[in-house]
């Protein structure tokens, strides 16, 4: 593992993976650290709460400012705790956080806007209802280590607009990353307390868990995003889990296939292959196989690979020892069980960090074990299909379900193909990028997740609805009150044959009954 713990010093440090050079340290901060964290975090809540929107969105323009006025130094940071491109670091995680920033600062309130329902005949009664959305409390973020900018930071945004406070614990891996989070709120002039970054481990993480935050938003594995629902279910925190993926992009014959061919080499191997939302396998019509594999082939040659400062490498290091045997495992997996290696399949030996070569792999079905694990790294299997109902069973055979793309001239198909896919984003000709989009909804079907990320789907996840309900004629007892009689009793039989019938015409019927109740409770 690159980043280790040195338990004696109490002290995590944090190495570049592509060259190996120590970035920098910090604290790992205990349990009772993490518990005094939340607690000051729920005091601040009370205050954070109160203020309005426009005050909100003030400082948090005011935070999107600290940032574009560091954009370089961050992609730095980003480049070396991560290992990939700069350019990257700005395409992938800055510039989409930004407008992340730019859109809930704006339209939180009008998102949050509270809604009058319909309430059908009980309206008749004098009655009217709202929803109003309140705020939760302390949102606790556990991303991974992948996107370690724009995942914790785009969460945290979210949290605060819709009146949270937060507590952030980045991964081992890029915790220089999260420190820096908190950094730009502080700059901004954010309350102290309203956001905090507690660093450390895992255990860290299962510490924040135990300190029973309202919410846990968590980024990571299944396995880890398992054991968080089991442990918050203690204290019913509620869990929003975004996690692996497997994901699938199927390419039929009439698509654009220099295209797709190039959305394949970027969807595969941008961050290393290190997204959720990479493409993990490829699917392509077998009369255009052939050509397609060409392309991509092609196309990954052409690929530099290298240190991430450098603005003409595309594909930089992987973040993790444990990562990169991963992929070597899966690649050995795939050559074990028939498959081609068109590309690649190996450490890059030009580089003694973890660098792994973009890989083609051709000849890959289903039966595969790494077409069925997560992999997590630069390589792209390639298996075809030949009508529109197999690629649909290829694609929906696997445990995940978090994003897809279909690749087709024609619309209708894509559309039909799209919502056949089990994931939470299918793409038609495009791939990968969706998390960028603050205003869509994200988050998996199957065990790619639970509940959403991003959109008006993801700020609900950040509050609690409270129904505001009201009787503007509070003159009489209402009919269902004590004490009861036969009367009663009969009444309520008209309950249920008339009024919940929703007729009004039934409903009116029922009045002199009613009535009859009312002066009886009225007598009583
Ligand atoms: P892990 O599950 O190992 O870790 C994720 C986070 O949880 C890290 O911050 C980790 O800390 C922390 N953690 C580990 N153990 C515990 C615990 N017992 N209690 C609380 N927190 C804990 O995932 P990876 O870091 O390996 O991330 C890769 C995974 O993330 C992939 O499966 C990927 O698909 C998924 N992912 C999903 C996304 C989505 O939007 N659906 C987006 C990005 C990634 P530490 O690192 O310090 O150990």
């Amino acid at each position: 593992m690159i980043a280790t713990a040195d338990s004696a010093e109490k002290t995590i440090i944090s190495y570049n993976p592509a060259t190996g050079e120590e970035v920098g340290r910090v604290r790992i901060s205990s349990a009772e650290d993490v518990q005094k964290a939340v607690t000051l975090s729920r005091a601040a809540s009370r205050e954070w709460r109160q203020t309005s929107f426009a005050a909100r969105r003030d400082l948090m323009m005011r935070a999107r400012e600290v940032i574009l006025a560091e954009v370089d130094e961050i992609a730095h940071l980003i480049l070396r705790e991560s290992g990939k491109p700069f350019g990257e670091a700005i395409a992938m995680e800055i510039a989409p956080v930004l407008d992340l920033m730019q859109y809930f600062a704006r339209n939180t309130e009008k998102l949050l806007k509270p809604a009058k329902i319909g309430i059908g005949l009980y309206a008749l009664m004098g009655r009217s209802s709202k929803i109003i959305y309140q705020p939760l409390g302390v949102v606790g973020i556990i991303p991974a280590w992948n996107y370690p900018f724009s995942i914790p930071l785009g969460e945290a945004v979210m949290a605060l607009m819709a009146g949270n406070t937060v507590v952030i614990k980045p991964s081992e891996l890029t915790p220089l990353v999260g420190v820096k989070i908190r950094d730009i709120f502080e700059k901004a002039g954010f309350p102290q307390n309203a956001v905090q970054v507690v660093t450390g481990d895992g255990s860290t993480g299962a510490a924040l868990v135990e300190a029973a935050p309202d919410k846990i938003m968590f980024t990571g594995s299944v396995a880890t995003g398992k054991k968080i629902a089991a442990a918050a279910a203690k204290n019913l925190t509620s869990v929003v889990l975004e996690l692996g993926g497997k994901d699938p992009m199927i390419v039929f014959a009439d698509a654009n296939l220099e295209l797709a061919a190039r959305a394949a080499v970027w969807g595969a191997f941008c961050n290393s292959g290190q997204s959720c939302s990479s493409v993990e396998r490829l699917y392509v019509q077998e009369s255009v196989a052939a050509e397609l594999t060409r392309k991509i082939v092609e196309k990954t040659k052409r690929l530099k690979q290298g240190f991430g400062d450098r603005e003409d490498v595309s594909v930089g290091a992987m973040s993790s020892e444990r990562q990169i045997k991963i992929v070597e495992d899966h690649v050995e997996d795939f050559r074990a069980s028939g498959a081609k290696i068109e590309i690649g399949g190996r450490r890059n030996p030009e580089f003694e960090g973890l660098f792994y070569e973009p890989t083609v792999i051709t000849n890959a079905n289903n039966d595969m074990r790494a077409m069925q694990e997560e992999t997590f790294g630069p390589t792209l299997p390639i298996a075809t299909f030949s009508t529109e109902e197999e690629a649909i069973r290829l694609a929906n055979d696997s445990e995940f379900g978090l994003t897809a793309s279909v690749w087709t001239r024609d619309r209708a198909k894509g559309e039909r193909v799209a919502r056949q896919i089990e994931a939470g984003s299918v793409c038609i000709n495009e791939v990968l990028y969706t998390h960028g989009i603050g205003q869509t909804p994200w988050g998996g079907f199957k065990n790619s997740g639970l509940g959403r990320t991003h959109g008006r789907e993801g700020l609900m996840e950040l509050v609690q609805p409270q129904h505001i309900h009201i009787n503007k004629l509070a003159l009489l007892p209402d009919a269902w009150w004590m004490p009861y009689s036969a009367t009663a009793v009969e009444t309520f039989r008209g309950f249920a044959t008339k009024f919940a019938s929703g007729s009004l015409l039934k409903t009116t019927t029922l009045m002199p009954q009613l009535l009859k109740r009312i002066r009886e409770l009225l007598k009583r």
